[in-house]
């Protein structure tokens, strides 16, 4: 699904102001907040505000949105305290092991160790 800006959508409503989140970062197209259960000493989601479910569903018009996000890690992992790089994660679909289905960037980096995050599974 995209651009449904689905009511009950969980990072819709974090987009939209309704459930606070501790962002670091925001336009009029991204929104990026530390992840609530952090893996990593620095856990940043990267959130587009128009709803699409996953990379499942972009298209060719999401292009430069997604050129943004990806900008958007090095920089503010860097801002952040991830002085000496960064881990990007983007779970897409059950078989990816996605449980928001609302498209997000996972930036992960500071010292570790790291919890271990579904990727290890
Ligand atoms: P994924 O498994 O890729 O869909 O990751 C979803 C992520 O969203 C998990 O790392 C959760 O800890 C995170 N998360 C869930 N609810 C919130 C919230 N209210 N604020 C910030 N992060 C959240
Ligand atoms: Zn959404």
């Amino acid at each position: 699904m995209v651009d449904a800006t689905p009511a009950s959508c969980l990072f819709c409503r974090i987009a939209r102001g309704e459930i606070p989140s501790r962002s670091v970062f925001q336009d009029d197209e991204v929104i990026v907040f530390h992840d609530i259960h952090p893996a990593a000493p620095v856990h940043l989601l990267i959130v587009p505000k128009r709803h699409i479910d996953s990379l499942l569903d972009a298209e060719a018009d999401h292009q430069s949105l997604l050129g943004k996000m990806l900008l958007l890690a090095p920089r503010l992992a860097k801002e952040q305290g991830a002085s000496d790089g960064f881990r990007l994660i983007v779970n897409n679909g059950t078989g990816g092991g996605q449980e928001v289905f609302h498209l997000h960037f996972h930036v992960l980096g500071g010292p570790r160790p790291w919890r271990q995050m579904s990727i290890g599974r």
